[in-house]
């Protein structure tokens, strides 16, 4: 299959590059010719595990390349996925489309005769497809095509693993033809266990804003637990295995902490709402979760805040982890933005290291200092915060983290130590729904 992918983020690269792998002919286009060009230079311009090898292996072997024009690559192409940003609008938490119907446009201004199966890919409100479809329609009244809903469940992080190992691939359409055409694609992932889900476009379009509204749900949920824990003197860590055991429950997305964040689950649940309230069908429960989460981040900076008697003013504070979760270098809507802001509004200077994302976090937290490791971030600190669960936080020299500290205080908000190990080694410790 010929596929072109529009887009060379988190998502097109990384599943341009699969496809690739699965031995398919893979184009990605994108609009950023910086990025087209270090791509082209063999640089991958993202953090992701295994993404630099996936790359270079399959541009050598001539099924991956990278380009600005996209006309040429549709041209020939027997599907053309749509794999661009859908930011929160600003101002009402809409998603964006105008990347989406930009693409649709170039899209329908380059289609060849061929049958051609338009993807996409992006998360995208519902009746998305069906504007798609208008927008190539009115270009080109005579095109031979298809649009499709088929979006992308991968976590950064682990997008490699979860894009050719997925517990299910939704593929939103009612047109035969598209169909075999999808099928073919994704084949190489039957192989092994038939993950393909086909429904109606429009059903598609609604299952990625469903799921991603439960998970953040999940999340929420075990952070209110967390502190009610932490007012009664339970251990939220046992409640979650405790209820994570129950098979109807499921482990998963229990782990209490400050709060979603990142570049999917704070947009996608505003732009839920927001169809919801558009069709007169409101999501309360989903409302209430934005509502919590946002809240929470506040009340992590009172965290600290609280550790260190009441007050940050004039303290220096080590924050260790900035990206909204490990093994990432993406800052978008990440939880330690909110903390930093709070912490340097009430008169604290942050000293800060992550090992992927500071290159991103640096034009949005100009206040903070960056340091080349944790250590160093933590020479001097009144108070140590742990916001990102890095592997390479989980384990830590506290006795030289304690020398080095002014004063011997840590706040982890990802549970990562034992209270009683960091108690004993001399620490004020305070982590969350552990009393
Ligand atoms: P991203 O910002 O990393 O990448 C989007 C890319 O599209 C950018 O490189 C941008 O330059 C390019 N682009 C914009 N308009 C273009 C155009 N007209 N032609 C060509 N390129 C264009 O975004 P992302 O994180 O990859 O997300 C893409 C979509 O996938 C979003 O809808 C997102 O919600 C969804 N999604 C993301 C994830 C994730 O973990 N990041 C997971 C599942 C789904």
């Amino acid at each position: 299959m010929h596929i072109t992918m529009i887009g060379s983020g988190y998502v097109g690269l990384v599943s341009g590059a699969c496809f690739a792998d699965f031995g398919h002919v893979v184009t990605c286009v994108d609009t950023d010719a910086g990025k087209i060009d270090r791509l082209n230079r063999g640089e991958i311009p993202i953090y992701e595990p295994g993404l630099d090898e996936l790359v270079a292996t399959n541009a050598r072997q001539g099924r991956l390349s990278f380009t600005t024009e996209l006309a040429p690559a549709v041209k020939g192409a027997d599907a053309v996925f749509i794999g661009v940003g859908t930011p929160s609008r600003r101002g009402d938490g809409h998603a964006d489309l105008s990347y989406v119907f930009a693409a649709a446009k170039t899209i329908g201004e380059a289609l060849g005769e061929k049958f051609t199966v338009v993807v996409t890919k992006s998360t995208v409100p519902v009746g998305t497809g069906d504007e798609v479809e208008r927008i190539i329609r009115e270009i080109r009244p005579d095109a031979d095509f298809a649009v499709v809903s088929n979006p992308e469940f991968l976590r950064e992080g682990a997008a490699i693993e979860d894009f050719k190992r997925p517990d299910r691939v939704v593929i939103g359409t009612e047109d035969a033809r598209a169909r075999e055409v999808m099928e073919e694609i994704y084949r190489p992932l039957s192989l092994n266990a038939p993950p393909l889900f086909f429904v109606g476009r429009r059903t598609s379009e609604l299952t990625k804003y469903a799921a991603n509204a439960f998970l953040a749900t999940k999340i929420t949920f075990i952070n209110e637990i967390a502190d009610l824990c932490e007012k009664v003197g339970a251990d939220v860590q046992d409640v979650a295995r405790g209820i994570g055991l129950d098979k109807r429950i499921g482990p998963k997305f229990l782990h209490a902490g400050p709060g979603y964040g990142g570049s999917c689950f704070p947009k996608d649940t505003l732009a839920l709402l927001k169809t919801g309230q558009d069709e007169g069908a409101p999501l309360r429960i989903v409302e209430t979760v934005v509502a919590v989460n946002d809240a929470r981040k506040r009340l992590m900076a009172r965290k600290i805040m609280q550790a260190l008697g009441g007050s940050v003013r004039g303290k220096r504070i080590a924050l260790l982890g900035l990206a909204f979760k490990p093994n990432t270098d993406d800052m978008r809507d990440a939880p330690s933005i909110s903390i930093v802001a709070s912490l340097v509004g009430d008169g604290a200077s942050v000293h800060a290291y992550d090992p992927e994302s500071m290159e991103q976090a640096r034009p949005l937290m100009p206040e903070v200092s960056f340091h080349d490791d944790a250590y160093g971030a933590i020479e001097g600190a009144d108070a140590l915060a742990i916001v990102t669960e890095w592997d390479a936080f989980r384990a830590l020299d506290l006795d030289r983290v304690k020398t080095l500290m002014k004063s011997p205080i840590i706040v982890d908000m990802r549970n990562v130590y034992r209270p009683a190990e960091a108690r004993k080694r001399g620490f004020t410790y305070v982590s969350v729904g552990r009393s």
